[in-house]
């Protein structure tokens, strides 16, 4: 590891004037940050703590939140208006990494952790456009087992692995971020960028911007809502597939659902074709499989993960018929 310096931002402001120094990284919990560092794939020369920042989640007018961006994610879990409304997000989170990590990482380290694609981390050898930007690729025609079959690029197919951001995706969120320039938001669904030719520059984040909090809107039937993990064991390892899903069912259709998959795309997914096949149509096995394939019509599996889109299909409707039973 490189020699840096450290520093705890007393506030967001005190933050953004250090996290502006050439070289300067945010430091949540460092449960991504430091490994990277370890591995000599991130070398800051400056880290600014930002956990002294506001850890508050607010319950905003309508049944919302503003969830503040030093909120570990233990935190947020427990929460009881999470776990209440938006049931969602304390799957999500509890489904992802140890009781450890979770008590450690921040809410925005966690919509910001870099992917777990193997050959980003083997700097003994392999090739990575993400760590050495026109090198080449070697996850495209290696072992690509767990890598993604949306959103990809010939440049990049690496999944990204955060649980928590499917569920804000699936909810519509908003990023709150400052910057010297000052305030402004984005919908967690455009924080995260395709990686087209550059999959070096992973988010619309500009130099120095930190986010302060993440926005859920009220959304009412939130509170019937669930994300569902597929993974090779059944704790401590990074989704093959999974799916965030909320659904509202009038006189047997589908008046409104959420959908946003993991594990199977570049960014987190919002399942949009999905969500437009479904509305109207009748709750039923055969409509959400349907729905779920019209979601798929434009993967791209790998030679190693072709049983994703089977996977997903089968995920998307085991969920729907889940949330579809709690109704009645
Ligand atoms: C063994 C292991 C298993 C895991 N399994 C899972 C899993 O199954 N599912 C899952 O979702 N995650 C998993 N994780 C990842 C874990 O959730 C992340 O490491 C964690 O969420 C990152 O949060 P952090 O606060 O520690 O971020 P840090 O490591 O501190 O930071 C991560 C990045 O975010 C930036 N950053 C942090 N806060 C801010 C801010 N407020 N504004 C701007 N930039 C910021 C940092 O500069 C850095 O670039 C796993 C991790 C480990 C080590
Ligand atoms: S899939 Fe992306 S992260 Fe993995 S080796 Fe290829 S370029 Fe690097």
């Amino acid at each position: 590891m490189k020699s840096f310096v450290y520093a705890r931002a007393t506030d967001a402001t005190d933050a953004l004037t250090r996290g502006a120094a050439e070289g300067a990284r945010y430091l949540g919990g460092g449960t991504n940050l430091v490994d990277l560092m370890r591995e000599t794939i991130e070398q800051p020369t400056a880290l600014v703590d930002i956990t002294a920042l506001p850890a508050t989640i607010e319950e905003t007018p309508g049944g919302g939140l503003l969830i503040g961006a030093a909120v570990r994610n233990t935190a947020l879990a427990e929460h009881r208006a999470v776990r209440t409304r938006f049931p969602m997000l304390t799957r999500a989170v509890v489904a992802g990494a140890s009781a450890q990590i979770r008590n450690m990482a921040t809410v925005g380290g966690n919509l910001l952790q870099r992917t777990r694609c193997a050959y980003f981390y083997d700097t003994g050898g392999s090739r990575c456009n993400k760590r050495h930007p026109g090198q080449g690729c070697d996850a495209i025609d290696g072992f690509n087992r767990s890598h993604a079959i949306l959103g990809t690029s010939p440049s990049c197919v690496a999944t990204h692995p955060s649980d928590l951001c499917v569920a804000l995706a699936a909810l519509d969120a908003v990023v709150h971020l400052a910057g010297r320039d000052g305030e402004r938001t984005v919908f967690l669904v455009e924080l995260h960028r395709l990686p087209g030719e550059h999959p070096e520059i992973e988010t619309v984040l500009r130099p120095g911007e930190l986010i302060t909090a993440v926005e859920v809107p009220p959304l009412a039937f939130a509170a019937r809502s669930t994300y569902r993990k597929v993974r090779d064991r059944s704790s401590y390892a990074f989704a093959l597939v999974s799916v965030a899903a909320a659904l509202e069912v009038r006189e047997g259709a589908v008046h409104d659902v959420r959908l946003a998959l993991g594990g199977v795309a570049t960014k987190p997914w919002r399942a949009s074709r999905a969500e437009e096949a479904l509305r109207g149509r009748p709750a039923t096995a055969e409509s959400f499989a349907a729905a779920a394939h019209a979601e798929l019509a434009g993967a791209r599996p790998l030679d190693g993960n072709g049983f994703k889109v089977d996977l997903t299909v089968r995920t998307v409707t085991a969920v729907l018929e889940q949330l579809r039973g709690a109704e009645a």
